[in-house]
């Protein structure tokens, strides 16, 4: 691998995302960006990520590299070599998180050496349930039984992992078996994300079959309530403590990150940025934007108290008044207030945190202090 840029002491870390817009089929309600390839990504793909990571000029020192998608487990050794060599070069790292999500029909023996040698040291498995019948309605290509066969190969060879879940899908009842299994292979992390049935994907024309909204927290609840050893630490991510995913916490801290990639968003210097969003006019053209919005200091304000109050760690006044100069109850006290006597945030004399019921309405907080930022608009 290439020589690293140094750390500067004092320089904000950044989270540098990494989009594989590639999967082997489609699922049926999945409106991620991505497309279907046979065999790996093409290596005109990687190569106009190298030319992106070239032509980058934004802040270098970073805390974390992700992987993600489509389905980033499609890229060879050969190819992540590459991009990380790319990426090794361009930025400097103190003790990074180098996570890659990998769908579990994917994964081998063989592959997880791959990677550990090229030091990616977290993979989280889309294993989604681990009920066959839930697996066909999502359309996921794999079983329950290779989705066992890939978590017990990581867990093998891997102290950090996780599995995405997903709850909601038919048979309903499978959720719970799902989670206790999930529980007893003890991964350090889980995601898990209610079913939707997002407009313009397969699922949009069956969403009245949808759980209702009493369903919905009844199965919310449960992961919370049966995964044992991994405790909430965000509205949808479980983590044994120390186990937390180091790449999300920059978004839900609205901290800066640069993405790259087809459609990769990037939060740098108050901008958020997205890259071209077709496959023919990123690669025609790795850098250039599609979007690019300039965000006025009260929308940052807003975003990030929105974002942290995801965390069940909430947001620390003092962080607040670090970064902004000014004390978010003079800035946010009529909603905070709202919050609060609706029962959705809870605070100290240091911390804004949101309840239990605030993880789950937690959209209610954010379009409680959206309103602020329409008014200061
Ligand atoms: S859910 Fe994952 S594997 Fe399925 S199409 Fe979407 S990105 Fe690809």
């Amino acid at each position: 691998m290439l020589a690293s840029p140094q750390v500067e002491t004092d320089s904000p870390l950044i989270g540098v995302y990494l989009h594989v817009p590639y999967c082997r089929t489609i699922c049926p309600y999945c409106d991620f960006l991505r497309e279907p390839v046979v065999g790996a990504p093409p290596d005109a793909y990687v190569d106009a990520l190298l030319r992106e990571i070239d032509v980058y000029d934004g802040p270098v020192c970073a805390q974390s590299v992700f992987f993600g998608g489509g389905t980033p487990s499609l890229l060879t050794p050969r190819q992540l070599e590459r991009i990380l060599g790319a990426i090794f070069s361009r930025f400097a790292f103190e003790n990074p998180e180098i996570s890659l999500e990998a769908n579990a029909d994917d994964i081998t023996p063989e592959l997880l050496h791959a990677w550990q040698a090229l030091d990616i040291h977290r993979i989280s498995i889309g294993v989604q349930s681990f009920d066959d019948a839930a697996l066909r309605h999502l359309g996921r290509r794999h079983d329950a039984a290779t989705a066992r066969r890939a978590c017990a190969w990581v867990a093998e060879r891997f102290g950090n992992w996780s599995l995405d879940l997903i709850f909601g899908a038919r048979p309903v009842e499978a959720w719970r078996p799902t989670l206790e299994e999930a529980g007893r292979l003890a991964p350090p992390h889980v995601s898990a994300y209610g079913l939707t049935y997002e407009a313009g994907t397969p699922f949009e024309a069956q969403a009245d079959e949808a759980i209702d909204e009493d369903t919905y927290l009844e199965l919310y609840g449960l992961a919370e309530d049966v995964l044992g050893g991994c405790r909430r630490y965000e509205v949808s991510s479980y983590a044994v403590p120390g186990f937390e995913c180091r790449h999300n916490l920059v978004y839900w801290q609205n901290r800066e990150y640069a993405g790259f990639g087809t459609g990769a968003y990037s939060f740098l210097h108050g901008v958020r940025s997205r890259n071209m969003a077709t496959a023919e006019a990123y690669l025609a053209d790795p850098g250039a934007k599609g979007e690019v919005l300039r965000l006025s200091d009260a929308e940052i304000r807003v975003e990030t108290v929105i974002q942290h109050l995801r965390l069940r760690a909430g947001l620390p006044k003092d962080a607040y008044r670090r970064r902004f100069g000014a004390n978010v109850q003079a800035d946010f006290g009529r909603e905070l207030d709202a919050l609060a006597a609706r029962g959705l945030i809870e605070e100290d004399e240091e911390t804004l945190r949101p309840t239990r019921l605030g993880f789950e309405l937690n959209d209610e907080i954010g379009l409680e202090l959206v309103s602020v930022r329409r008014v200061s608009e």
